[in-house]
């Protein structure tokens, strides 16, 4: 299951324009008396940048088939019964391990779980030093499947669940409408235990405003939901005037992509879903980043990491924190870290009291949480929970035909022996180079319009 981290490359840049106040408020849903400044501009260097790169990162990704069960708007997978064979895998691996280090490896497709030898792939990655989280819509997954995957290795899933498919275990139009299903992997996952559980939803202009919706939920189960990404829509019906060229030809990209009514008619970025989350949680704050490898202000991943019992959150952590836990885990396991366990997850009251010491986000979390106790002393047996929350926003191109990618991609994947953004590995299979965009003439940037 590939969705939407992006897809052949072809996206106007938003980047460096504020919104009017009209088209502000068409992107918050907020009344008109609200102020433009309800959008943050978002100051990457606050935040610790993540210290990922091509060679040393916390994530890889392994695409083990282009097969899936389910068509999502915006996927640009061809839906081909094209199994990798674990030699096919086996070779992968050993150019990840020859290139690239990293603490886990996704496992991505199509749907992995629609690949007959699932389990066997698990495991190998297991044996081969990696923590494998697989990337599912879950359609496939049932407990039995799943104790085997348990068996073989699996530390995680990312499960992709939202309004751009059309699922028969689950007949939502709206993302809250899902709830009950993503609650049930949830739970699913806790009742195996020691499986990192984590939900993806991509997100355009169109469902921006339900954002709220998928936070609330997931804020009460603090302790079995561990993290929720937020994959920005990206479409060529919102780019700008230009032509694609490839190995000097003109190309079209139209064969491979369709508009769509879902993704609406304006680029979202991360600081849009920011103010979203902001609406229902007014202390939201990221603290790291990856910024694009173009543009130094673009946030391309954004992740704030929230302390919280069952009841209540106390804050979130700070910029100081994200770098002692990466450099740590550096410095005692040789990876930088991704995807912690929900053991690990768990140990909030520890974490916050040793992390108080250096991170001054973690000293006003550790207050609130000793504020509580005195106010109830029931919550002195609360356990804390680290619950994270990621923004994607996936390629953009800029009005000079650049294209602005993540900068330490953890997305990175294995073809024909090389490795390569898997957003935009179509270009490759398809052209053997990537697409160029050459702009028919430089224009403002586009910007959201009101509907
Ligand atoms: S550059 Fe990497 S992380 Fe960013 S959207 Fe593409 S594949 Fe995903």
């Amino acid at each position: 299951m590939i969705i939407l981290h992006g897809f052949i490359a072809v996206y106007e840049i938003l980047m460096s324009t504020n919104l009017s106040d009209v088209q502000e408020q068409a992107v918050t849903g907020r009344e008109s008396s609200a102020p433009c400044s309800a959008i943050p501009e978002l100051t990457p260097r606050e935040y610790y940048r993540l210290p990922w790169s091509l060679t040393d990162n916390g994530i890889s990704w392994l695409e083990v088939t282009d097969a899936c069960n389910l068509a999502c708007e915006g996927c640009y997978r061809p839906h081909e019964e094209n199994h990798k064979s674990l030699e096919q895998i086996a070779e992968e691996l050993e150019v990840f391990k020859r290139h690239r280090k990293s603490d886990c490896m996704s496992l991505a497709g199509g749907d992995p779980l629609v690949h007959p030898q699932i389990v066997e792939i698990v495991r190998m990655v297991r044996e081969g030093g990696w923590k494998p989280v697989i990337n599912t819509n879950g359609l496939a997954l049932g407990p039995k499947l799943l104790k085997k995957l348990k068996d073989a290795g699996v530390a995680g899933f990312t499960f992709h669940i939202d309004t751009t498919q059309i699922r028969s275990d689950s007949e939502a139009n709206e993302e809250k409408g899902h709830n009950p299903l993503r609650t049930k992997f949830a739970k699913m996952l806790a009742a195996e235990g020691d499986i990192t559980c984590s939900f993806n939803q991509t997100v355009s202009v169109e469902t921006l405003d339900q954002v709220k919706d998928t936070v609330t939920w997931a804020q009460q189960y603090p302790d079995i939901v561990h993290t929720v990404v937020f994959i920005l829509f990206r479409s060529p019906g919102l780019i700008g005037d230009y032509e694609y060229y490839a190995n000097g030809n003109k190309v079209s990209l139209d064969d491979n992509y369709d508009d769509s009514a879902w993704g609406g008619s304006n680029l979202l970025q991360a600081k849009h879903i920011v103010a979203k989350i902001r609406e229902v949680d007014p202390d939201f704050e990221p603290s790291a980043y990856l910024s694009g490898t173009v543009n130094p202000d673009s946030t391309k991943w954004l992740i704030a990491a929230r302390v919280a019992s069952k009841d209540q959150g106390f804050g979130y952590v700070g910029p100081k924190f994200m770098e002692y836990v990466q450099h740590l885990h550096h410095m005692f396991k040789g990876t930088w870290l991704s995807y912690s366990s929900p053991k690990m997850t768990g140990r909030g009251r520890l974490t916050t009291a040793l992390f108080s010491l250096v991170d001054s986000s973690m000293r006003a979390v550790g207050k609130r949480f000793f504020g509580s106790i005195r106010k109830s002393q029931s919550s002195i047996r609360d356990r804390l929970h680290l619950q994270a929350f990621t923004i994607i926003q996936p390629v953009d191109m800029l009005t000079d035909g650049r294209m602005d990618m993540c900068d330490g991609c953890p997305d990175m994947t294995v073809h024909e022996g090389e490795l390569y953004w898997s957003c935009r590995l179509e270009e490759i299979k398809r052209y053997g180079c990537f697409v160029h965009a050459v702009p028919r003439g430089r224009k403002e940037p586009l910007q959201p319009t009101i509907n």
